[in-house]
């Protein structure tokens, strides 16, 4: 199959995801920042997933620059892409919806912060990380190089491993039993499961 319907399928689904998120970081900035724990792992983190989900994607697909390293493309992972992309983006578009102002980049408190239990995130705390999982899922299957594909997939699971926790405990102090509840009836990333 033509590498080229990965590369635009893979094309398509990063700029639906700028349009999906750009309005809220606009919106976003309007509102002060309370608390930060913004630190360098952060932003190091952040910087990885850029890179490895963005820049090295778009090099590869730019530029002959990554090719020693492209395979064969066949119509199964295409399919499989599409699906993983699709899903993606809904639970990317649908999170955001629901974060609303509530949502940061980093690990930070807004003015006025509200705990959202409702919408996708009623049966899970990290569904906005879930959708991110699947959409590198999606750039796994989408592009054709051992190097620019699979990459976003590790990096997914370092910022995941090393954010987890202190998210978790910023939330905790913050809204205290009425986020331990909110723990103990819903699961992380996937309904029913973890
Ligand atoms: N981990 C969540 C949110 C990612 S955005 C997800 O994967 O869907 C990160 C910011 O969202 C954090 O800085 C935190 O302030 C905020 N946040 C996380 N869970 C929240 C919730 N249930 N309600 C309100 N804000 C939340």
């Amino acid at each position: 199959m033509n590498p080229w319907f990965g590369k635009a399928a893979f094309l398509v689904c990063l700029v639906l995801m700028m349009l999906i998120r750009a309005p809220h970081g606009k919106r976003g900035g309007q509102v002060k920042i309370e608390e930060s724990r913004k630190g360098r792992l952060e932003v190091a983190l952040l910087a990885l997933m850029w890179i490895t989900t963005v820049v090295l994607p778009l090099m590869s697909i730019a530029s002959p620059w990554l090719s020693f390293a492209d395979y064969s493309f066949h119509w199964l992972p295409f399919l499989l892409g599409i699906v993983c992309a699709a899903m993606g983006l809904w639970l990317f578009y649908r999170s955001h919806a629901d974060l609303g102002l509530n949502w940061s980049i980093s690990l930070e408190i807004r003015q006025g912060h509200q705990l959202v239990t409702r919408g996708v995130y009623q049966r899970l705390r990290h569904p906005m990380y879930m959708s991110i999982l699947l959409l590198g899922l999606a750039q796994a299957c989408l592009l054709p190089n051992w190097i620019s594909g699979p990459l976003g997939l590790p990096a997914f699971v370092l910022m995941f491993a090393l954010r987890l926790r202190p998210e978790e405990r910023m939330m905790l102090e913050r809204f205290g039993d009425e986020y331990g509840a909110y723990c103990k009836r819903t699961k992380r990333l996937i309904p029913n499961a973890w």
